[in-house]
C-alpha cells in the first residue's frame, strides 16, 4: 500500500512538473524582461537629400557626423540591455520621396510614438557664420520638466568631455514637441569651428561624445523619484 502511494505521488510530481513546463512554454520569450526595459529612440538629424550644415567646400556634412555618433550611441545603450532604435541607420531621409523637411520631421516623431519611446534623443551638429562658437549644447523640449532633467544629465556628462559647462536651453522644435516624451536635441559641436570640425569627423572623438551621451541617459534613467 505504502509502495503504491509512493508511486502515485511520484506520478503526480511528474504531472505537476510537466504542467509547470507547459505553462512556462506559453510565456512569450523575453516578455517579462523586455517590457520594463527603457526604449531610447535616437534620431540622427538630416540624411540623404538633406546634408544639414556643411563644414566647407569639401564638407564634412552634418548628416554623416550625426549618423556616426547615433550608431555608436546605440551600441553603448544596448550594452546596458536598453532598447535603442534609430530613425535612420543609413544615409537616407526616413520619409523617402517626395522629400520635404517637415514631412521628414513628422515621421521621425511618429516613429518615436510608434516605438513607445521612453526618451527621444535627436543628434545634430551646430553651425554659425563667425566660426568662433564651439562645443556641445543640449536643447530640450520647451515646457517639459522631464526633458530639462534629461538635458541636465546629458549636458553635464558632455561638459566633462568639453571642459566647459553649458546650461541646457529650451527650444520649440517640431520633432521634439511631437515625440511626446522627454526629448533633447544634442548639438554635438560646431562644424564651422576649425577645432570642433576636425574632432567631429574623428571616430575616437565621436565615440567619446556617444559615451558621454550614454552616461547622461544612464544617469537620467537611474534617477530616483523626484
Ligand atoms: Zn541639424
Amino acid at each position: 500500500m505504502r509502495r503504491r502511494m509512493a508511486a502515485w505521488s511520484s506520478l503526480f510530481a511528474v504531472i505537476g512538473l510537466v504542467c509547470v513546463c507547459l505553462a512556462l512554454a506559453h510565456i512569450p520569450r523575453g516578455q517579462a524582461v523586455t517590457q520594463s526595459l527603457p526604449i531610447i529612440v535616437i534620431d540622427p538629424g538630416h540624411g540623404g537629400y538633406d546634408p544639414g550644415a556643411i563644414g566647407g567646400p569639401q564638407g564634412p556634412y552634418e548628416k554623416n557626423i550625426n549618423l556616426s555618433i547615433g550608431l555608436i550611441l546605440a551600441v553603448f545603450l544596448r550594452s546596458h540591455h536598453f532598447h535603442a532604435y534609430l530613425t535612420r541607420t543609413t544615409d537616407q531621409a526616413p520619409s523617402g520621396p517626395p522629400f520635404r523637411n517637415s514631412r521628414d520631421l513628422h515621421l521621425r516623431a511618429a516613429l518615436a510614438r510608434q516605438w513607445h519611446a521612453t526618451i527621444f534623443i535627436s543628434i545634430h551638429t551646430n553651425a554659425e557664420p563667425t566660426g568662433q562658437a564651439s562645443g556641445p549644447i543640449v536643447y530640450y523640449r520647451s515646457g517639459s520638466p522631464a526633458s530639462l532633467v534629461l538635458a541636465h544629465a546629458v549636458s553635464s556628462a558632455l561638459s566633462s568631455l568639453s571642459g566647459r559647462a553649458v546650461p541646457p536651453r529650451p527650444i520649440r522644435q517640431l520633432v521634439l514637441q511631437e515625440a511626446g516624451v522627454p526629448a533633447v536635441n544634442v548639438e554635438v559641436g560646431f562644424i564651422t569651428h576649425p577645432l570642433d570640425r576636425s574632432r567631429l569627423v574623428n571616430s575616437q572623438y565621436q565615440t567619446r561624445l556617444a559615451q558621454a551621451i550614454d552616461q547622461g541617459v544612464v544617469r537620467y534613467l537611474s534617477r530616483g523619484p523626484s
